[in-house]
């Protein structure tokens, strides 16, 4: 399968691994409920650079055509706007712009920088939306990484960062030409969010949209109060080690395992680290629960980044609505630890074997 541009090359990375992918992207689990009934619909396609996978329960008056493509189109018009691999999108084309010109910007991208904006602030920089420049350097749109040297670093360092909104907002001012966008952190949220809007208003009350590991649960499952959501193992990517069980919400994991570059032997993950210019290290994956798509993404990125010390309190400073699972990198012979907010007591399970292998520390 050729790679479809898209914010990664997740299917070209792992050409060799598309239809394990396909299935494993997430598993939902719905003990007790047997094959779809006529209402229900299932369908996988490729978005985004990554899978997509819906299940849905229809309304009489919607058909499982009708749903499809509402799902499909919605994720091409986010893909075609702010997709960093389409030298025509809109971000693409803000990045070109010239130092100093007001960029008039579509309601999707508004919605997106104005999001970025907020976590990029209140994480004091850890998300942010122009670390483009960061992940250039080291090679991460081009597959072949490279250690960038100290005077390259501090010069894309220099480019972060270096714009303004203006207008009610409207417009984007670029205060420097080098500044460039990926919004690869939050725009799959983003995607997610709108096709439960629009499925919802079609009459789809209970349903799942799953876009590369960012899910939206509408409803419950089914004939039940809501949805198990299997967590992937980072250790084992095949492996679903962990469950939670949401309604009406959104999760997003994030984690090194998922895209990386391989430099003299080493993987470098594909989540940068803007207080360093490195990639972020410390966590394996973080995964978090929240009211909707985008913030779950753009968070479940910005605690990537701030690690196992800063994640968990600027979550609970900032965002104490919001659900997170972390798992913490470990010697090789330790138990590794998963950190999990006070509110998932009781909605996280650790399956069963894993134990031998992880600590579940609930914090307070
Ligand atoms: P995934 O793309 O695997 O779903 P994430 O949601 O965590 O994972 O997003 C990672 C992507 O975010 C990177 O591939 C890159 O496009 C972008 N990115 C990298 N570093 C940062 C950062 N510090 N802040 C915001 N976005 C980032
Ligand atoms: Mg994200």
């Amino acid at each position: 399968m050729g790679a479809q541009p898209g914010f990664s090359r997740r299917m070209r990375v792992f050409s060799g691994r598309v239809s394990g992918l396909l299935l494993m992207v997430w598993i939902t689990m719905m003990a007790g409920c047997g094959g779809p009934s006529s209402s229900e619909h299932e369908f996988t396609f490729e978005s985004m650079g990554t899978m997509a996978s819906c299940r849905l329960t229809l309304p009489q008056d919607l058909s499982a055509k009708q749903a499809e493509a509402m799902v499909r189109e919605t994720f091409a018009e986010v893909n075609t706007a702010l997709s960093t691999w389409l030298p025509n999108s809109e971000i693409s084309r803000l990045s070109r712009a010239a130092a100093d010109s007001a960029v008039t910007i579509s309601p999707l991208l508004r919605t997106c920088l104005l999001t970025s904006q907020q976590l990029h602030k209140k994480s004091q920089g850890a998300f942010d939306p122009t670390a483009e420049s960061l992940l250039r350097l080291w090679g991460f749109y081009s597959d072949q990484g490279r250690l960038p040297g100290r005077a390259a670093l501090d010069s894309a360092l220099a480019d972060l960062g270096q714009w303004h909104l203006e207008g009610l907002p409207g417009r984007v001012v670029k205060d420097k030409p080098g500044t460039r966008f990926d919004l690869g952190g939050i725009a799959k949220g983003l995607a997610v969010d709108l096709a439960a809007a629009r499925l919802r208003k079609s009459g789809v009350g209970h349903g799942l949209i799953d876009l590369g590991g960012n899910l939206y649960c509408l409803g419950g499952a089914p004939g039940r109060e809501n949805w198990r959501v299997g967590l992937r193992n980072p250790h084992n990517r095949d492996e679903i080690f962990a469950s939670v069980t949401i309604t009406e919400a959104s999760v997003a994991t994030s984690g090194s395992y998922e895209r990386f570059v391989e430099i003299d032997g080493r993987r470098y993950g594909h989540i940068m680290n803007p207080a360093t210019g490195r990639p972020a290290e410390g966590l394996l994956s973080a995964t978090v629960i929240a009211e909707n798509g985008i913030l779950a993404d753009g968070l479940s990125t910005t605690l990537f980044v701030l690690g196992p010390q800063k994640a968990l309190p600027f979550l609970a400073e900032y965002y104490p609505q919001v659900e997170a699972v972390l798992v913490v990198l470990a010697e090789p012979a330790e138990l590794a630890t998963i950190r999990i907010t006070n509110g998932l007591k009781g909605r996280f399970f650790l399956h069963p074997g894993f134990e031998k292998q992880f600590q579940v520390v609930v914090e307070d």
